[in-house]
């Protein structure tokens, strides 16, 4: 599905990622974890086009999207939910979806996109007619991935989807990614909460100041003590 091959990726002089490899197979939950700065969010601001590598190549089911601009990349179905949503505030959550449907190929499936967006978000076809910047934090995480799946994307990019959320959120949010992995969705998701992201994932690559540091399957990388010493507070 998704080939990302040595990739190094700078903010002018400063260094982010160095030979940065990673691959995601279809149907599958690849998490991106690392503590802060680690290079998470470049790395997918990369895939999605937002950022361009200094080297190396990135190939979505065979494409290379190297150079493409973000709208050519999304529209070879790729929708990214970016850390803080990213939501039209002052527009409506149905005027939100409809722009999660804007490539011409998409928007004439819209109705039935809408309305598989609805069964499994029914909270935002409740507040269709309300604007989106006075839902909750967790029904703006929820808009903001419902919009992404709109366009019926072959890879859904989340970043840090429960930052800022309160625990039972994150708990419904978490859940929601797993509904959506059921449905066959392939969701590359970047997490600080390394705990629930490792638990959900099939597959996990650790970032470590712009490097891989680890990879393996959620379950041993929950059951390393590197990681439980590292990330999550265990002595
Ligand atoms: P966080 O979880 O804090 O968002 P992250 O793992 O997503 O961290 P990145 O945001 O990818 O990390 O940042 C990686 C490195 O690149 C950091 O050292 C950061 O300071 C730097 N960086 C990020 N964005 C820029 C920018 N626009 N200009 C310059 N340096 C940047």
């Amino acid at each position: 599905m998704l080939d990302v091959n040595n990739l190094e990726v700078a903010y002018g002089d400063v260094g982010a990622l160095w030979g940065v490899s990673i691959h995601v197979d279809p149907g599958t939950i690849v998490a991106i974890v690392g503590a802060n700065g680690a290079g998470k969010t470049t790395l997918l601001k990369t895939i999605s086009g937002l950022l361009k590598p200094k080297r190396g190549e990135i190939f979505l089911a065979g494409a290379p999207l190297a150079g493409k601009a973000p709208e050519e990349i999304a529209g070879m179905g790729i929708a990214h939910v970016p850390e803080g949503r990213g939501l039209f505030r002052q527009m409506t959550v149905l005027e939100n979806l409809e722009l999660g449907a804007f490539q011409p190929k998409v928007r004439k499936r819209f109705k039935q996109s809408l309305e598989k967006a609805y069964a499994l978000f029914p909270r935002l076809k409740e507040r269709a007619g309300q604007k989106a910047g006075s839902l909750s934090g967790g029904e703006q995480q929820m808009l903001a991935i419902a919009r992404a799946t709109m366009s019926d994307p072959s890879l859904l990019i989340l970043d840090e989807p429960s930052l800022g959320l309160s625990p039972i959120v994150v708990q419904q949010m978490f859940a929601l990614i797993g509904t959506l992995h059921s449905q066959g969705v392939t969701i590359l998701l970047v997490e600080q909460n390394i705990h629930q992201a490792l638990k959900v994932a099939d597959y996990a690559f650790v970032l470590k100041t712009g490097e891989l540091a680890m990879q393996g399957t959620g379950t041993e990388l929950l059951a390393d003590p590197e990681i439980q010493k590292a990330y999550m507070g265990v002595l």
